[in-house]
């Protein structure tokens, strides 16, 4: 791979400050196209299996776990549930969300049923989850694009290092204004070969997380198990009509209803 940045080359190039700058836009972009409002953004860490796993299907915020207690026939008893962590109150930017909870037990029951009811349609399964893969995989004239931004990123790369390499004074206002420009055009034409990039990488997750949700369907065990979970789903999303969504990890979409 070409080295796209020149780094502690050059004062007058493009200062650590300015680099480290281009490098959080780079970031910014990134995140961007991934989560276009930030809503599924993680800043926290909690327990295992739905952590940092579930999201509020009202406001977008992570759901978190609670102790809860109830009582049957006068005798009170704690459980776990998982509500938004807003009406909880562990969010304090944002308000106005009213998530129900969701007892942990459903959770895991409505995975494990859902897991079965998967099995037995695997045919679908596979049918969903290739349509998802070639969405995502790059078509012809993407592909040509792809090659062709490579080699232009390469050449303005070339150029760079070209004239970062010449012996000329830092002081010399066109020498850095060409410089600032290629680097600039190069900046341009990595926004665009990333975004093509991320999308083929996405293929081919996709392709490798069937594989693994394949396998563990071939040998369910009878109860809600925290591996499959964790390695099959990308997300859980707790709906407003008391359903979950799924997201899995091979690109497929489920929504099924949960809770008593
Ligand atoms: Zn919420």
């Amino acid at each position: 791979m070409p080295q796209y940045y020149i780094k502690d080359h050059h004062p007058a190039i493009i200062s650590e400050e300015e680099f480290q700058a281009v490098q959080q836009e780079i970031k910014r972009r990134y995140n961007m196209r991934k989560d276009p409002d930030g809503k599924y953004r993680m800043n926290y860490s909690g327990k295992a299996p739905f952590s940092n796993k579930l999201f509020c299907g009202h406001c977008g915020r992570p759901v978190v776990r609670r102790r809860l207690t109830s009582q049957t026939n006068g005798e009170k008893y704690l459980f776990s549930a998982w509500q938004c962590r807003v009406p909880v109150g562990r969010d304090p930017d944002f308000k106005g969300c009213n998530g129900r909870y969701v007892w942990e037990v459903d959770l895991e029951d409505c995975f494990t049923e859902l897991l079965r009811e998967m099995r037995n349609n695997r045919d679908e399964v596979i049918a969903d989850a290739e349509q998802a893969i070639a969405d995502k995989r790059l078509s012809e004239k993407e592909q040509a694009r792809f090659e062709e931004l490579e080699k232009q990123l390469e050449a303005v790369t070339n150029r760079i290092s070209d004239l970062a390499s010449r012996e000329m004074g830092s002081a010399d206002a066109l020498y850095d204004a060409t410089l600032r420009h290629l680097i600039f055009e190069q900046e341009i034409l990595k926004q665009e070969y990333d975004a093509l990039k991320d999308k083929k990488e996405g293929s081919l997750y996709f392709q490798k997380h069937l594989e693994v949700l394949l396998e563990y369907l071939d040998q369910l065990p009878k109860r809600f198990s925290d591996e499959i979970f964790i390695k099959t789903v990308e997300r859980g999303i707790l709906d407003r009509d008391k359903k979950v969504t799924f997201e899995f990890k091979c690109g497929i979409v489920r929504k099924k209803p949960v809770g008593r």
